[in-house]
């Protein structure tokens, strides 16, 4: 999502002073591509995309690793239920590749769904799953001040004539966008409602009609606000963002009241601090008030200072029958956490966390030949240590 989502802002979280996280910001840093000066209750940092995309296949390459682009997962190679690689479709044709231990970070969790894995989507009850938004970066805008009350009313009166076809409870929220690294303006409104992106159908009804909002959103600009009369699009994202899909149930779940109550476990291999953020209408993360989602975010986060720990066991994938599968991990937003918990670990910093950390189980299990789900840990936790992660 940092790059092809154009989601240019790392949210503040606990566990940002280590590991390959702190690794890549250094980098971006040195090469003068984000800026942690932001002064924002919830933004760590705003960084330039094109320079992540980069500093990500740099460190790619020095670590060794076989990048294959433009290649799509669609399905898994298994032996009874153990994983052994994926079925990947491409260019060249359909292949399999095969691996020791996959980790699935499709944030769909289309690799564990595909190899037998439990999961859940979006709300419990009614399955509905937060909403989708295409980011884009506007440029010629000029910083005037802007009554956003008085210009969000005035895109409201619009949207009750027809004019532009955004869901109500965004039209306040006009302002909820934010500066990029180059003084471009980003737009971060819930778009598309009640969509689910694990539909192909969908997912593409979903983006085509984001990008007229995008265009209903710029000519409204335009002839509205004070400023922006020679605003254009700089790019849209190359794919529409997705905030929920499925959480895949792993060996844990981590619960709401845990990340409440800033639970900590002995294999806990990374931490975070974010409030459980759902942009759903039936959650008041929704709220027409701006400062109702700031508040909502305080209340959900764990107490000030203070950060809950995901334990490796929700990395961990597990059938139906509460069967772990052999050589697979997830990583990422679709970790097993509940729906609210999951609220909280989808920002990219935890997102990353995870990620590092199923990357050295993978090697622990292959290097000491013991399936994953009977390494240990507390071991694992200090691994991570010893690469100076968070934890
Ligand atoms: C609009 C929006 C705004 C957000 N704002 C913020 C914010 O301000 N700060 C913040 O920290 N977080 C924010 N988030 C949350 C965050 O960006 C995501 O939750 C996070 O990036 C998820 O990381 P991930 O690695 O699990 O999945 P993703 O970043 O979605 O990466 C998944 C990757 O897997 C690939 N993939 C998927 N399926 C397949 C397949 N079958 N085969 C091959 N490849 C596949 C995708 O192309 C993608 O490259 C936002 C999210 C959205 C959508």
């Amino acid at each position: 999502m940092g790059t092809t989502g154009l989601v240019i802002e790392f949210a503040r979280t606990a566990g940002a002073n280590g590991g390959i996280f702190k690794e890549l910001i250094d980098r971006m840093e040195a090469a003068g591509g984000i800026n942690r000066d932001v002064h924002l209750h919830c933004v760590y940092a705003i960084f330039d995309p094109e320079l992540l995309k980069f500093i990500m296949q740099q460190m790619c390459e020095e670590a060794g690793v076989n990048i294959l682009f433009h290649t799509f997962i669609e399905g898994a190679a298994m032996e009874d239920n153990t994983i052994t690689g994926v079925i990947v479709v491409n260019k060249s044709g359909r292949q399999t590749l095969s691996s020791g231990v996959v980790i699935d970070c499709t944030g769909d969790g289309d690799v564990a769904v595909n190899a037998g894995a439990d999961y859940r989507k979006g709300n419990d009850l009614t399955h509905s799953m937060q909403a989708m938004t295409l980011r884009i970066r506007i440029g010629g805008v000029n910083m005037l001040p802007v009554d956003w009350p008085e210009i969000n009313a005035r895109f409201e009166q619009e949207r009750q004539k027809g004019i532009n076809h955004f869901p109500e409870h965004v039209t306040k929220w006009l302002d909820a966008g934010g500066k990029g690294l180059h003084n471009e303006r980003t737009f971060n409104l819930d778009m598309i409602m009640n969509a689910d992106a694990t539909n192909a159908w969908e997912l593409s009804i979903a983006e085509t009609e984001a990008r007229k909002r995008v265009w209903e959103f710029i000519s409204f600009a335009k002839n509205n606000i004070p400023g922006w009369e020679n605003c254009y699009v700089i790019d849209t994202a190359s794919h529409i963002g997705v905030r929920e899909t499925r959480r895949i149930m792993g060996k844990y779940m981590l619960t709401e009241q845990e990340v409440r109550n800033a639970e900590k476990f002995s294999d806990g291999i990374a931490r975070g601090s974010f409030g459980m953020d759902l942009h759903d209408p039936t959650e008041i993360a929704a709220s027409p008030d701006p400062e109702d989602m700031e508040k909502h975010r305080k209340r959900t986060s764990p107490p000030p200072g203070e950060w809950y720990e995901i334990p490796y066991r929700c990395l961990i994938p597990v059938t139906v029958e509460a069967k772990p599968i052999q050589g697979l991990l997830t990583a990422g937003r679709c970790i097993s956490a509940d729906r609210r918990a999951g609220g909280s670990v989808r920002i990219m910093i935890t997102c990353i966390n995870t990620g590092q950390a199923a990357g050295i189980a993978a090697a622990e299990s292959i290097r000491t030949k013991s399936p994953l789900d009977k390494l240990d840990g507390i071991s694992l936790r200090l691994k991570l240590i010893q690469q100076q992660a968070e934890i």
